[in-house]
């Protein structure tokens, strides 16, 4: 059986291994020239790779952490205490162990302590994520943590991340934010710790390539999907000539290469609008109607290599939106700068409404438009602390998962023969990340061997 996956990002290469395992022959097709998807990197001089997006993975990350030790890369993994920040009513203040939550200023001391308590009993409770699909996050957080809670911590992250549609969010979601990476109590109670790979993400991508071709398959970048064909026993796919990727992310505006190949099944690992286009004839309605229910929000990252470091905090998250973006991350609080000869790297962190203004600024008018607020963090900074910067945009970057959200999912069987999608819309309850994308990619890897039928 041939298998074309479409995307190369974490999924569709898992995807594509597990199948292959299997005994398929599969190609993967990837619009970008270098593999990775969302967690692909960047050459940033001397020979160093980054991410274009920060990324680090928690102790609880397991899928990945498997992956890499199957492959020969987990000695590479590098765990890190974390350390993270709050900045509020004009600084930055600690917000890593439990007892800078005692520390926080901007709640009472009786809030302060409400709101621990309520993320302990939560994760003691350990009851079903389904007992929490029918609420918002605010409606549980101004019960159990009241509402100064949501007011100066909780709306302000939700608004970073989710914009206008903060006060909707599913209290599912944030069941999963709060159980599933750190507990408040126990051995990483007071000092998280965060893996990232020594040489960044590209080895494991590279390991994942390395066995698809040894295996008799292909990884084809730059070669995006322009059409999904269904035939009577199979599938045409049809690819862009080189260098479409400059032409955008619409699957139509890609000029064609004159031939297409057949193939028995395609899984298609790209977001739900993008899946329409390539595809969207061949579904029924209902399956329509559940791709074009996902709203996301587009990830806006700015990559400064700094001559010097910001801050003394890995994470900081910013509630106050006067300063324009809501997270800076500096990724050589994390991980030794020795490790990029002593450089420095700090990325500027926003989620986005499509069609946010702030989309429409290169590198430096975004670095314009963010210095003032990163001089808030920083009263120092000047821009002359900036060697290079990188722009990044990911429309895709962050499904909107509103109560209900659950009942829209779609599955990874289309309902079409021969036809799946495994996309990060299907993470639940879980937030999207690269462990649950392995996950994934291996879900639809069986889904595939399952609707087999035998010869
Ligand atoms: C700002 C940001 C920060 C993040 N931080 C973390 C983190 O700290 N830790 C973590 O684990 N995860 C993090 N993530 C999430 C993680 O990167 C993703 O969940 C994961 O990489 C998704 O993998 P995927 O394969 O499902 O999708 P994607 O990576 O989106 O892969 C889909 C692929 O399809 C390709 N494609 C699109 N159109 C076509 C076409 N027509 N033909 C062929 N290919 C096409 C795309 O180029 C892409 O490579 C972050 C994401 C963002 C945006």
């Amino acid at each position: 059986m041939r298998v074309a996956v479409v995307g190369a990002g974490v999924a569709g290469l898992v995807c594509a291994l597990r199948l292959q395992e299997a005994g398929r022959v599969c190609d993967v097709y990837e619009r970008w020239p270098g593999l990775g998807g969302q967690a692909a990197t960047l050459e940033v001089g001397q020979g160093h790779r980054l991410e274009r997006y920060y990324h680090h993975w928690f102790t609880s990350d397991r899928h990945i952490v498997e992956l890499c030790e199957e492959l020969g890369v987990a000695g590479a993994i590098g765990w890190h205490p974390s350390s993270m920040a709050f900045f509020v009513d004009g600084r930055s203040r600690a917000f890593t162990t439990p007892l800078d939550l005692l520390r926080f200023s901007p709640l009472k001391l009786r809030e302060r302590l409400r709101m621990g308590l309520a993320v302990v009993r939560l994760q003691r409770s350990g009851r079903p994520v389904s007992d929490f699909e029918g609420e918002t996050a605010r409606t549980w957080i101004e019960r159990e943590m009241g509402p100064a809670a949501y007011a100066k911590v909780w709306g302000p992250l939700l608004r970073g991340k989710f914009g206008s549609r903060a006060d909707d969010i599913s209290m599912a979601w944030l069941h999963g934010k709060l159980t599933q990476r750190r507990r408040l109590e126990g051995k990483e109670a007071r000092k998280e710790l965060l893996g990232y790979p020594e040489d960044s993400f590209e080895p494991l991508f590279t390991a994942l390539e390395d066995r698809i071709v040894a295996g008799g398959g292909r990884v084809l970048i730059d070669r995006p999907v322009t059409a999904l064909t269904q035939e009577e026993d199979g599938w045409t796919v049809r690819s862009g000539v080189e260098g479409s990727f400059r032409a955008g992310l619409d699957p139509a505006a890609f000029t064609p290469r004159s031939e297409g190949e057949r193939y028995d099944t395609v899984v298609a690992t790209v977001p739900n609008d993008i899946f329409l286009g390539l595809a969207g004839h061949a579904l029924d309605a209902d399956y329509r109607a559940r791709l074009g229910a996902v709203e996301y929000h587009t990830a806006l990252c700015l990559l400064l290599e700094l001559d010097r470091s910001l801050s003394p905090f890995y994470w900081t998250n910013v509630a106050d939106p006067a300063l324009g973006f809501v997270g800076l991350v500096e990724h050589t609080n994390l991980v030794d700068p020795a490790r990029y000869d002593g450089r420095r790297f700090l990325y500027v962190a926003n989620y986005v409404e499509p069609g946010h203004p702030l989309l429409d600024l290169d590198a430096d008018a975004l670095l314009a438009a963010y210095a003032p607020g990163i001089a808030q963090v920083n009263p120092d900074f000047e821009q002359s602390w900036v060697r290079q910067r990188w722009r990044f945009v990911e429309p895709a970057g962050q499904p909107v998962v509103t109560v209900g959200y659950h009942r829209t999912i779609p599955p990874l069987a289309t309902g079409v023969p021969g036809l799946f999608l495994a996309n990060t819309t299907q993470i639940y309850p879980e937030d999207r990340g690269t462990n649950y994308a392995v996950r994934l990619g291996q879900d639809a890897a069986r889904a595939v061997l399952g609707a087999e039928v035998p010869a």
